[in-house]
């Protein structure tokens, strides 16, 4: 765990002042952390009957097709407005900045199949419960989410109450050492 901690990239006040950022791409980019990674959020759930994996646009995608395909499961975008042709169910949410909206086709899932959420980052919990929403408006049958990382300060799991939620990574405050922080320490004379 401390080896994937590690490859993640912690960019501050971006996209906006008194955010810091958890980049991913440092993590995705390397062979072996990116395999580390999918196996981490798999594994939980070879044994667990899922049918569908939820990922949740756009870095929800990235992880949640991988481990689609670590499961021999089908994949199910859930997406931002406006993207997928077909019929959609819509919910609105808030971000840790901003407020945005998700869709999700109608068809996308069958009612009763089993459904694993999976998404890069566990904040607020705003839109994990928007995707929540969407997946059992449609009749899914909602097994657990997976989160490569969890900001536990921000209390996101107090949004998805009943729901088994499962992190992989878990920050319990916002000022964490990482490949960001290192590169700014270089950095000083
Ligand atoms: P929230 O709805 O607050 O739980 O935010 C979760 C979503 O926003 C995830 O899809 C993340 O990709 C993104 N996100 C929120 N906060 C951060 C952060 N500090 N670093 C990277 N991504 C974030």
């Amino acid at each position: 765990m401390e080896q994937l901690k590690a490859r993640i990239r912690h960019i501050p006040d971006f996209p906006k002042p008194g955010i810091l950022f958890y980049d991913i791409t440092t993590l995705l980019r390397d062979r072996e952390g990116f395999a580390a990674m999918v196996e981490a959020l798999a594994a939980s759930y070879r044994d667990a009957g899922i049918d569908v994996v939820v990922g949740i646009e756009s870095r929800g995608f990235i992880m949640g097709a991988a481990v689609a395909q670590a499961l021999g499961c089908g994949f199910v975008p859930i997406r931002k407005p406006g993207k997928l042709p077909s019929s959609t169910l819509r919910e609105s949410y808030a971000l840790e900045y901003g407020t945005d909206t998700l869709e999700m086709h109608t068809d996308a899932i069958t009612p009763g199949q089993r459904v694993l959420i999976v998404d890069d980052v566990l904040a607020t919990g705003g839109t994990a419960a928007a995707a929540v929403r969407l997946v059992t408006a449609v009749g899914g049958d909602l097994v657990a989410l997976a989160f490569l990382i969890e900001l536990v300060f921000l209390q996101g799991r107090q949004r998805l109450p009943g729901a088994q939620v499962h992190a992989v990574l878990r920050y319990a405050s916002a000022v964490t050492p990482g490949i960001g922080a290192r590169i700014k320490a270089d950095a000083r004379p």
